[in-house]
């Protein structure tokens, strides 16, 4: 039996329905920005593997701090005991995050990490005595699939099989071009209307909703509105952390600072599963008390997992390299001129670039849905030719590992055009 064969005897793929999803490509080896089938099949990865791996596939540096990790403290219990991986990591962090983030709690993935922000937030106002229990969300927003990650993500059919057994969230539009005010006016009525304890965005990209972009400024008034009236502001930066949108995160555009920063995908350079919740000290000393019930009981069985954090610091190292600075503007600066190039496109309705990210939307007869026909003819067109890119309906994005090479990224400009013409 061929690698393929055993899967669909064994095995159950995320966002997958079996019965008529085509059979997965068996990947045995990964170099760079390059992945091999078990038939010797070359591809590009054009989406760093779901936005994880910015440094490439079996990256020499961080497998060699993963590999003395492992053979010095490769895992202890974090309840009651700590390691210098993870202070390192924290006091690595404590340079990086805006200035007014002074905790950091461990989890595994950006769903866990979304989940402590949620938790944290309902349970600040709890432990004050404040009747607080609504989350504001972006229309269209994702912030994970477990079920307070899933609450706050609005794509629809991701969620609604679970409709009735959320947590209460509360939707505003995003902050588009054209449509700030809208924007605006929505979160001030939600704050009248509601009892918001947190505010939970996607700073500058909205990832899952097809790279959709909004402007710093817009990002910076909502969070004003927020403070008003106390509302505390979570930035999911699980996908646009450690570079992605030409800085290191998306909030150092921004000139407000939130009260909490989900960070996950990037941390450990696409190797080891692991997430980050960070916080104020404000949000701290809330939990902080002789009362034992006012403490945050939430932990995971792996929670700072020194290899882990053991690749976070070697990905962190890499990415303040001079040489990847270069690449994230070389990349930056290649799809500016990719994007001057179509988006006068007959069949193109507008594309879009910040940092590494790049998206276009494509013209369609019909409404497109995110896993609709042209998604699936767009989608098997690129594998066909070399290339993994994941479309979003019509929407297909780009977002390469950074040290992606200069030619590499011609051939996937280049298959995205050809796409076009054959759609
Ligand atoms: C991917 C993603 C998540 C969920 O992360 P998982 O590791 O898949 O659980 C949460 N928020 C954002 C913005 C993401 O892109």
């Amino acid at each position: 039996m061929t690698l393929t064969e055993k899967d669909s005897q064994y095995l159950w793929h995320p966002y997958t329905q079996h019965k008529t999803a085509q059979t997965p490509i068996a990947i045995s080896r990964g170099e760079g920005a390059l992945l091999w089938d078990e038939n010797g099949k070359e591809y590009i990865d054009a989406i760093a593997s779901w936005w994880v791996n910015p440094f490439g596939h079996s990256n020499r540096f961080i497998a060699d701090a993963i590999y003395k990790q492992l053979t010095t403290l490769e895992h202890v219990l974090f309840g009651g005991f700590t390691h210098e991986p993870a202070i390192k990591v924290a006091e690595k962090l404590m340079e990086i995050l805006p200035k007014n983030q002074q905790k950091i709690f461990f989890s595994d993935n950006g769903s866990t990490a979304v989940e402590v922000a949620i938790k944290v937030a309902l349970q600040f106002f709890f432990n004050k005595n404040e009747k607080r229990t609504t989350i504001i969300a972006f229309e269209n927003a994702f912030h994970g699939d477990t079920f307070a990650a899933m609450a706050a993500s609005g794509i629809s059919f991701y969620t609604q099989a679970f409709q009735g057994m959320f947590i209460d969230v509360v939707r505003i539009p995003v902050p588009v071009k054209g449509q700030e005010q809208e924007s605006f006016d929505a979160l001030r009525a939600v704050i009248q209307k509601h009892d918001c304890a947190g505010f939970i965005f996607e700073p500058l990209v909205q990832g899952a909703a097809g790279m959709v972009m909004y402007e710093p400024e817009a990002l910076a008034k909502l969070m004003q509105i927020c403070k008003e009236s106390n509302v505390l502001t979570i930035a999911d930066e699980v996908m646009t952390g450690f570079g992605k949108t030409g800085k290191t995160f998306a909030m150092d555009y921004v000139t407000e600072v939130p009260d909490m920063i989900c960070l996950s995908k990037a941390l450990t350079g696409g190797t080891i599963p692991m997430a980050i919740t960070t916080f104020t000290q404000e949000v701290f000393d809330a939990f902080y008390d002789d009362d034992i019930n006012k403490a945050l009981f939430h932990g995971h069985t792996f929670t700072a997992n020194p290899t882990g954090c053991a690749a976070a610091l070697a990905s962190i190292e890499l990415l303040h390299t001079e040489e990847m600075q270069a690449n994230i503007e070389r990349i930056h600066k290649s799809h500016l001129d990719f994007q001057k190039k179509i988006e006068n496109h007959s069949k193109v309705i507008t594309a879009r670039t910040l940092g590494v990210i790049f998206a276009v939307e494509i013209k369609s007869d019909s409404e497109e849905s995110y896993y609709g026909s042209m998604r699936t003819k767009l989608y098997n067109f690129f594998i066909d030719k070399g290339v993994v890119l994941r479309p979003v309906g019509n929407i297909v994005y780009i977002l390469p590992p950074y040290i992606m090479s200069d030619e590499q990224l011609q051939k996937v400009y280049k298959t995205i055009e050809d796409a076009i013409e054959m759609v």
